[in-house]
């Protein structure tokens, strides 16, 4: 079970307001959007939903439990940012199994169920390589399969696609939809492109100014701006 529940969500950096009031329930296996403004508070919510921030005030429930004060290693969850973040001392294989190896999975498994992953984004024929000599697409593909190999309860995704080109952000985000409909994980993703929330999300999240002031499916979000 990884219902998300945000109750009250509060985050001040001193006299800055990152995140104001966040309230929301994210169903098991849904795919939502949290959609606004560069400076609107998305990244920091995720963030605490990561356990990389802790709030100023509010709870954050993953399934029955209360995670608000749960160190980032000890939450259910794994994250892709922006910039993937990769390993450049490691080959795309051993970034892959890197989170397998924190829990103390063997090393044949480990090879194992990461070379999966890295066939299930098609990236297993560059398992070898050094991953700073990937294309932007390709390192998204290495950060998606590093993320999912550890079997996460909730996927956190912050703005995944704004440093891929037009094309291969829409290429990408099919991809996207299709991983989510075949893991049936809780997928968080930040974003502040309405084409690329309207057509991945099951539910959008509008936010602006710290607040999240709309939540409803991409047709009620757009009708009733
Ligand atoms: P978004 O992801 O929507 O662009 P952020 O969550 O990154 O928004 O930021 C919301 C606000 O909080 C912005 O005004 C930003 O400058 C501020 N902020 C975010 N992180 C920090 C931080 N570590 N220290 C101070 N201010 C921050
Ligand atoms: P995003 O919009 O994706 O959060 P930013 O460039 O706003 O990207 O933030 C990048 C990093 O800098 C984040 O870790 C954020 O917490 C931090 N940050 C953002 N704004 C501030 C700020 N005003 N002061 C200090 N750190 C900040």
């Amino acid at each position: 079970m990884s219902e998300i529940t945000l109750s009250g969500l509060e985050k001040r950096y001193g006299d800055t307001l990152a995140v104001e009031d966040v309230s929301v329930t994210i169903d098991d296996g849904e795919l939502l959007c949290l959609l606004g403004p560069s400076g609107s508070g998305k990244s920091t919510t995720l963030r605490m939903l990561a356990g990389l921030e802790t709030p100023t005030d509010g709870t954050i429930h993953i399934g029955d439990e209360d995670v608000t004060d749960r160190p980032a290693y000890e939450r259910t969850t794994a994250t892709v940012f922006q910039d993937w973040a990769l390993f450049p001392h490691k080959t795309v294989i051993e970034n892959v199994a890197f989170g397998l190896k924190m829990e103390g999975v063997g090393k044949t498994e480990r090879r194992e169920r990461a070379r999966g992953m890295l066939e299930r984004v098609r990236m297993e024929s560059h398992a070898d390589e050094n991953p700073m000599n990937l294309s932007g697409g390709q390192k998204q593909r290495v950060a998606l399969a590093r993320a999912l190999a550890v079997n996460p309860d909730v996927l956190l995704l912050d703005e995944p696609l704004s440093n891929l080109d037009k094309r291969l952000s829409e290429d990408m985000q099919i991809e996207l939809r299709e991983i989510h409909e075949e893991f049936e994980e809780t997928f968080v993703h930040v974003t502040h492109d309405q084409d690329e929330a309207f057509t991945l999300a099951d539910r959008i999240g509008i936010m602006a100014e710290g607040n999240l002031v709309q939540v409803g499916e991409p047709d009620e979000v757009y009708e009733n701006p």
